[in-house]
């Protein structure tokens, strides 16, 4: 997908005036983190669902690969938001030192057509740096309270709902932890909010961790989601793909089998549970369900 406009021309200014310094000259980050790539409208929000969910992620791709069950689905509108390019993956993935600019524009290109592929109502992607959001954690909170603030103002109806979609409290990358912490400190108490599990490396790890856990909540998958899922990667990632940064087989491993197939989402016992007509809409089966 081929993007432009004026908003993307610092990112562009940016990446090609890191490209030549390398990977360290990344931090601290030489783009206003306050830039926000910004697609879509609340204004598109169906009306007659109270319900809105956000998907937040700190690199391109962590939604996708930790609730693609979630963020297929169409009845409940949802946005998506994006903390960082993952610049350094990409020069990782390239093994090189050198962070090359169309590497860190593609992840931008790929993350906002995945997201637009996806029905997300509005796609925000930031540009802190990758690997160094505990940083930046009052920047992701007020990207987080004014995202609230503008879906509330966007919407028609005043009563809107948001429940977050995240990484969780046991995610080791510390991108992935800082951006928990940022969700929590941003959350409403009042706003339940689900994490992701990403870090599961087979469907009986995300079982063993689903039971350590007060709550845990899944969707239901099958064959013709696993395809989907394979389908959306390969379209939307295809340089993740090609770099094997993204395993597609391993997705659809991890995700079960046509016989026994789940995303799990964990939620702390400290956050509201997920309400029953959320639950309903979405087909959100619970832990007790599983025994
Ligand atoms: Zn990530």
């Amino acid at each position: 997908m081929a993007l432009s406009g004026r908003t993307l021309e610092p990112i562009r200014e940016w990446a090609a005036g890191i490209a030549p310094l390398g990977l360290d000259s990344l931090a601290p980050c030489a783009l206003d983190p306050t830039d926000l790539i910004q697609r879509g409208d609340f204004s598109q929000g169906d009306p007659s669902v109270r319900y809105h969910i956000l998907f937040v992620g700190a690199h391109p791709d962590d939604i996708e690969l930790g609730a693609f069950f979630l963020a297929t689905q169409e009845v409940v509108p949802k946005s998506f938001i994006v903390f960082s390019h993952g610049e350094v993956g990409a020069a990782r993935a390239k093994d090189a030192r050198r962070v090359r600019v169309e590497d860190v524009w593609t992840r931008v290109e790929e993350a906002i057509d995945s997201a637009t592929k996806l029905g997300a109502r509005k796609t925000i992607v930031a540009s802190l740096p990758d690997t160094k959001l505990f940083k930046h954690k009052d920047a992701m909170v007020s990207i987080l309270r004014d995202f609230r603030s503008n879906l509330v103002n966007g919407y028609d109806h005043k009563d809107v709902e948001l429940v977050v979609v995240t990484h969780g409290p046991f995610d080791l990358h510390s991108d992935h932890f800082a951006v928990y912490e940022a969700v929590r400190a941003a959350a409403r108490p009042n706003t339940p909010v689900l994490h992701m599990v990403i870090q599961a490396s087979a469907p009986s790890a995300a079982e063993e961790l689903a039971r350590k856990t007060d709550t845990a909540y899944f969707i239901e998958g099958d064959q013709t989601k696993i395809t989907k899922i394979r389908d959306h990667l390969s379209n939307c990632f295809p340089t993740q793909v090609a770099r094997g940064t993204i395993d597609l087989d391993k997705v659809c491993r991890d995700l079960g089998t046509a016989a026994v197939c789940r995303q799990f989402f964990l939620l702390s016992s400290d956050v509201p549970p997920l309400p029953t007509e959320f639950m309903d809409l979405l087909n959100i089966g619970t832990r007790s369900e599983t025994t």
